[in-house]
Order: structure tokens, then C-alpha cells, then sequence
């Protein structure tokens, strides 16, 4: 299927690793030219340099933590010196913060609560200006099925996901007709989040193949595909989303966790 994507302008905030690493190479594959984010600057200096060899000056990699504004205004500012607009906007950065109620200070809260929150708004206004020269602006918002499945051993990000996708559809309202505003449910992914969790159980002493470890992920969620999924699952959902094809879409979600949820 042709997403018409060709020549369109993409960004992706954490583009350096996971989902969405592999959402910068799939808008690169459908043609457009995408600028990424992030806070490790050697990363990337090596993600952009990794995909300029097919990609060349379709791609560019900007260092801008989605919370410091200052950052993310230069960020906006690169973008449009470099590609004029943008046209899709992929809210993607982010963690999830393993902890229950008993291990969660006020400041634990404050922090879950600003990145879900602050990481969806101030990406949102560096970028408006530069979404608003668009004819098939859209912005997909990558989320988690906690906002409406809540887990108590993630009891901060549940909230904070619930608050955040609602505020997701609230700004499909705000910016229609002009800007499209989806979301994704995300179940487990097997990104860099469920890499460094591995490493700190070995690092713990544990002895725990990789594919034990996986295979445990899934069993205990009790997912019903019997995997996790991969990143590549996730970043054709957003390639569909940012596509011009999706032009009655807004104000959806889309779930891909396979079959992890437990509401109809
Ligand atoms: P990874 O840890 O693999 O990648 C996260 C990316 O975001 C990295 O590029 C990281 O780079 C960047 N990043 C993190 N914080 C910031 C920040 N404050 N400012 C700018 N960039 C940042 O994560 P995933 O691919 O797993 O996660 C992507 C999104 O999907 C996240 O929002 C996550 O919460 C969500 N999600 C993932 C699930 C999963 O199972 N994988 C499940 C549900 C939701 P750097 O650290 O250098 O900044």
C-alpha cells in the first residue's frame, strides 16, 4: 500500500532507540524526510550517521529532552531551516516507571506525572507552528494500554497514561479540522526499556536466558498472541496513522498488544 508519505516531513521524538528507532526507518522507507530527538547526544550523532547511509539528508538527528523547551524550540527552529514543515509529529518519547503505591514518593508522582503530561505538550507547542503550514497535518501520540488498563505495579505511568490520552483526545477536538490527533495503545514491546530491565536482573544475579526472560514477560501478562511484539509492529501503526489515507481518522486509538486487553 502506498502511504503517500513520499516528500512529507516527520518527527519523531526518542528516535534513538525501540519504537522509535524503528519509526524513523519506516517514514524514511515510505519517502519522507524525518528529524528525530533525544538526550544522548553519541547516539544520536550514531542514529542519524546509521541512517544517512540510505537515507542521506532525509534524516536529521537534533539532541532536545522533550521537557526543556528552550531545547525543543531549537529543535523546531532546525527543522524548519532544514525541511520548511512539519507534517506528522510522533509523540514517542518516554518510560514506564515499574513501581507500586507503597514505593512512590510525592516526587516520584510529580516526575511520572510531568513527563506523561509535559511530554506530550511542550513537543506539541515547539512543533504547532511548523504543523500549522501543513496540508495533511497529524500527530500520533504513542501510549500505553495502561491508560485503560491500569496494572498496580505500575500504578504512576497507569495514571498518568489515563490523564495524558485523554488530553491526546481533547487536542483532536482543539486542532480539528487542521491537524489529525491519534493514539496507540501499546501492550509489551520488546524495545530498550526490556532490554536494561534484563540487564538489571542479571546484574542482581539472577541466571536468565533472554528468551526465558521474554517468554516469562508474555506468560505472565498471559497475552493471548503468547509473544510480545516487536518494534517494527508498532511503527507500521504509525506510518498508518501519519498517512494522508487516514484523512477522516482523528481522535482514534489503536491498540497493538496482542490481545493483551481485557475490555471489549
Ligand atoms: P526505549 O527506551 O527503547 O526508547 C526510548 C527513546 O526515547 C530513546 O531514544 C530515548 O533516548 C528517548 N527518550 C527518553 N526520554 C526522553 C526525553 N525526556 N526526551 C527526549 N527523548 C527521550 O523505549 P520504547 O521504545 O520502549 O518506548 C517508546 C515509547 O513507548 C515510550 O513513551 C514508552 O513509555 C512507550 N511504551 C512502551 C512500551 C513497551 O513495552 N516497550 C509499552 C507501553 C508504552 P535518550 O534516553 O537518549 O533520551
Amino acid at each position: 500500500m502506498n502511504l503517500e508519505l513520499t516528500g512529507r516531513v516527520a518527527v519523531v521524538t526518542g528516535g534513538t532507540s525501540g519504537i522509535g528507532f524503528s519509526t524513523v526507518g519506516r517514514l524514511l522507507d515510505e519517502g519522507a524526510s524525518v528529524a528525530f530527538c533525544a538526550r544522548d547526544a553519541e547516539r544520536v550523532a550514531t542514529v542519524e550517521e546509521q541512517f544517512a547511509q540510505t537515507a542521506g539528508t532525509r534524516v536529521l538527528g537534533v539532541v532536545a529532552d522533550v521537557l526543556d523547551p528552550a531545547a525543543l524550540a531549537r529543535f523546531a527552529a532546525t527543522v524548519e531551516q532544514r525541511f520548511g514543515r512539519t507534517d506528522v509529529l510522533v509523540h514517542n518519547a518516554g518510560k514506564s516507571r515499574m513501581a507500586g503505591f507503597d514505593a512512590l514518593s510525592d516526587a516520584d508522582w510529580t516526575e511520572e506525572l510531568e513527563l506523561k503530561f509535559f511530554g506530550l505538550l511542550r513537543p506539541t507547542r515547539a512543533f504547532l507552528p511548523l504543523l500549522k503550514k501543513s496540508d495533511a497535518a497529524s500527530m500520533v501520540y504513542v501510549s500505553s494500554l495502561l491508560a485503560k488498563q491500569p496494572e498496580s505495579r505500575l500504578i504512576s505511568t497507569s495514571a498518568a497514561r489515563a490523564g495524558a490520552l485523554n488530553l491526546a483526545k481533547s487536542l483532536s477536538v482543539d486542532f480539528a479540522p487542521a491537524i489529525r490527533v491519534n493514539s496507540i495503545l501499546l501492550g509489551v514491546i520488546d524495545t530498550g526499556q526490556w532490554e536494561r530491565r534484563y540487564h538489571e536482573r542479571l546484574a542482581a544475579g539472577e541466571t536468565l536466558t533472554r528468551e526465558t526472560y521474554i517468554s516469562e514477560l508474555a506468560a505472565d501478562r498471559g497475552i493471548p498472541l503468547g509473544r510480545i511484539g516487536r518494534p517494527e509492529e508498532v511503527s507500521a501503526a504509525i506510518a498508518f496513522l501519519s498517512s494522508p489515507l487516514c484523512g477522516f481518522m482523528t481522535g482514534t486509538v489503536i491498540e497493538i498488544s496482542g490481545g493483551f486487553s481485557r475490555y471489549v
